[in-house]
């Protein structure tokens, strides 16, 4: 596959390019184009040169190209899973049957949405009428983290090219593999040159360069909050409205009348991807009568889970991305040790290789202390106790981010009091990860700006526009 530039409908190389290693083995993957400054140009001029008459299609004309992306997706469904296990480490099942299946979704949902909801609406005054649109915005700069590109670029390509915008997307440089398919898919489905473009390169030159462009409409970027700050920074220069999903410290809340079975399970799965999740529950606060039933569970879950090969079908737990994130993990870990905090499972890397670390849960960690504060992003969970649902929203709470919680309980009433007090942009009471595309995502405070999802991609990727017509005034 090429590893390019996809620009103006073409590829396109650059003069430096940078490794790509799998982190399944350390193997060498491509030497992928490292584009500057001279190509997000070059890709932004051709995303503008193509917005008037990918918006002149509008959503109904757009719509069976659309439809044709998304399906070309589904078709090479099994490289696509293949290549982003190679390239991120994410378990070959879950691409398979979970992430592609969405990546696809991501397109055709947005589309069918936009051909058959985004209609605006007319609000009738005393004077005037207005009529409220909902314009396409212009270029629309796309930026994502490696721990899952497939699925977190299409979620912004689907909604960006429906409501009409062109897009400049920038892969993430430990993952940028999938990304560089998916222009190829679009060029097949029919997508225009210039209408989908994607920049390879490293976040500090290809990244900075993009969302410090003048010509760029919005900007939505998911990774990490001092990656935000600094595209925060960049899009206030220029007024461009931004959307950031961040990171996280999720709690995970079991009440004593949880069913613990169920509950152990979903402990066990916040492993999932070795923990590279942003809204895997990692501060697990159990009730204290059932702490000890629980943890049981929570052991008996775990112990068996086959860490490895992500390409196995029985393995649960992969690598970490690279070598440098791998030594962050553990320079967490040993720091929450010398801190006191006590292993109850884990704490080492694991046999299955060198970037391979086992699932890891702390008890006796202290509310403030680092491991309790940030996010790790690796199979690291924390473990305390309540024993008041104040004291369960408090715990809940007691971090600067606002991602995503989880919450078990048999009993409705306590399980929706305390849901409503949790500061979170998703919280799932009984189950984790299912996310309908017609539901609002995003994070509070730390955990991100602005929601995507359903309606709410459309308020972002718009320009809403009231033309506002005074009454009797037309011949
Ligand atoms: P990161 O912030 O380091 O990088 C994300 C992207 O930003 C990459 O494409 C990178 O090249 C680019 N980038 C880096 N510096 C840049 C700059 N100065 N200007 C412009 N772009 C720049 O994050 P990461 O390590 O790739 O991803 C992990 C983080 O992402 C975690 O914090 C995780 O929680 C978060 N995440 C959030 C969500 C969500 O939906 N909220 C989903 C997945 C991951």
């Amino acid at each position: 596959m090429s590893t390019d530039h996809w620009i103006n409908g073409k590829r396109a190389g650059s003069s430096r390019r940078f490794a790509d290693l799998s982190p399944i083995d350390g193997s060498h993957l491509a030497d992928v184009a490292a584009g500057g400054a001279a190509e997000v140009d070059a890709a932004v001029a051709a995303a503008r040169a193509a917005f008037p008459a990918w918006a002149e299609l509008g959503p109904q004309g757009r719509l069976p190209i659309l439809q044709r992306f998304a399906k070309g997706i589904e078709a090479r469904g099994k490289e696509l899973a293949a290549v982003e296990t190679a390239d991120n480490g994410s378990l070959l099942l879950g691409n398979s049957h979970r992430v592609v299946p969405r990546a696809a979704l991501n397109i055709s949902y947005f589309a069918e949405f936009a051909a058959t909801k985004l209609q605006g609406q007319t609000i009738d005054s005393p004077e005037v009428v207005n009529h409220v649109r909902f314009d396409p915005a212009g270029v629309a700069a796309l930026i994502t983290p490696w721990n899952a590109p497939m699925m977190l670029t299409t979620w912004k390509i689907g909604p960006a090219l429906a409501a009409g915008n062109t897009v400049v997307a920038k892969p993430p440089e430990w993952a940028p593999l999938t990304c560089s398919l998916l222009g190829d898919i679009a060029h097949e489905a029919g997508v225009p040159a210039g209408v989908l473009n994607v920049v390879q390169g490293i976040g500090e030159e290809a990244g900075a360069a993009l969302v410090a462009h003048r010509d760029v409409d919005r900007i939505s970027f998911t990774g990490s909050t001092d990656t935000a700050r600094l595209i925060g920074e960049a899009a206030a220069r220029s007024i461009t409205p931004l959307a950031a999903e961040l990171g996280g410290k999720s709690p995970f809340i079991v009440c004593a009348d949880a069913d613990l079975d169920a509950a152990a399970q979903t402990i066990a799965g916040q492993y999932m991807n070795a923990g590279q999740v942003c809204l895997a529950g990692t501060r697990v606060v159990a009730h204290r009568d059932i702490a000890e039933e629980l943890l049981t569970k929570v052991r008996a879950a775990c112990a068996h889970m086959v860490v490895g090969d992500p390409r196995d079908a029985k393995t649960r737990v992969g690598p970490l991305i690279t070598a440098e994130h791998f030594a962050r993990v553990q320079g967490f870990v040993e720091r929450a040790k010398d801190a006191g905090a006590r292993v109850l499972f884990g704490g080492a890397r694991d046999k299955a290789g060198a970037l391979y670390f086992e699932p890891t849960l702390f008890d006796g960690v202290k509310p403030d202390a680092e491991i309790s504060q940030r996010e790790v992003f690796g199979p690291v969970l924390t473990w305390q106790t309540f024993g008041s649902d104040d004291e369960a929203v408090a715990f809940a709470n007691n971090t600067r981010y606002g991602l995503a919680g989880v919450l078990f309980s048999r009993s409705e009433k306590r399980a929706m009091a305390i849901a409503e007090r949790v500061v979170a942009g998703t919280l799932w009471v009984n189950c984790f990860f299912i996310r309908d595309l017609a539901a609002p995502f995003g994070g509070s405070r730390d955990s991100g700006l602005g929601r995507e999802g359903g309606h709410w991609s459309f308020d972002f990727y718009c320009d809403v526009k009231n033309i506002s017509v005074r009454k009797g005034s037309f011949a």
